[in-house]
């Protein structure tokens, strides 16, 4: 309540302005309504891997998805990973900019229709291993989430280590990120019946995500869903171009 108060007191003070056009921002948001608009949404996507679906296809599930089993019960991405978008992910993750992690995440969090998970769901930003922790200072993917905690999310960081240290997966092929993030995380608490929705910045492979999925679910995990701010897919972005993706048709 008191919160909500100097919020506002602070909005009324320092107004914001949209990172993009310099217009006034949407209260609390460095956004124009116009840039917010104009940016990558994704609006029709698999509800499995969030690979986008023809504008016109019957189907919620992709090919591919259709014929694999998925650790993850359910993703959805905000955008494509297209400008700026991709420019404000990689603005967080290396320049330090926790400001656009706001952003996104309150982009995230006005995404959610009433219907969406109810807050009995613990939220979960991919675990950074914490030597990257310490060189970074910050996880983005906890930055991304903190905003849900504002819809009644609880913010999960205690029950899943990142027990070892990756390197980027940038620059992989799809298979060689796999392997790279095998074993790469530990379930510290039982997680019996216990639900979950982790938060990430880009799905691009998606072999980090599902290897934190399957640890959760060895765990005794009931569900786990995925929310994360950019897809990649092939063609104009930049993120698409190191690892090649199974795109369906
Ligand atoms: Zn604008
Ligand atoms: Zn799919």
């Amino acid at each position: 309540m008191v919160y909500n108060w100097l919020l506002k007191l602070h909005q009324k003070v320092f107004p914001s302005q949209c990172r993009l056009c310099r217009a006034p921002g949407e209260p609390g948001l460095e956004l124009c309504p116009a840039c917010r608009n104009d940016l990558p949404w994704l609006a029709h996507a698999c509800r499995v891997c969030a690979m986008p679906l023809p504008p016109d296809a019957d189907a919620t599930v992709c090919a591919r998805c259709q014929n694999t089993v998925s650790p993850i019960d359910e993703c959805r991405a905000l955008f494509t990973y297209h400008p700026p978008v991709d420019g404000w992910v990689q603005r967080l993750k290396f320049e330090q900019d926790l400001a656009v992690g706001r952003l996104l995440g309150a982009l995230l969090a006005d995404s959610l229709s009433p219907d969406a998970e109810a807050p009995s769901a613990s939220i979960l930003p991919v675990p950074l291993h914490r030597k990257r922790l310490s060189e970074r200072g910050y996880n983005q993917a906890m930055e991304i989430a903190r905003p849900l905690a504002g819809l009644g999310y609880r913010i999960e960081t205690r029950c899943c280590r990142r027990v070892r240290n990756t390197g980027a997966q940038s620059g992989l092929s799809a298979a060689s990120r796999k392997g790279n993030v095998r074993g790469a995380f530990l379930a510290t608490q039982p997680l019996h019946g216990r639900r979950f929705i982790l938060i990430d910045d880009v799905l691009t492979t998606g072999s980090t995500l599902n290897e934190l999925a399957r640890t959760l679910k060895r765990g005794g995990a009931q569900s786990v869903k995925a929310w994360v701010v950019a897809r990649a897919v092939q063609g104009k972005g930049s993120a698409g171009r190191h690892a090649p993706l199974n795109v369906i048709p």
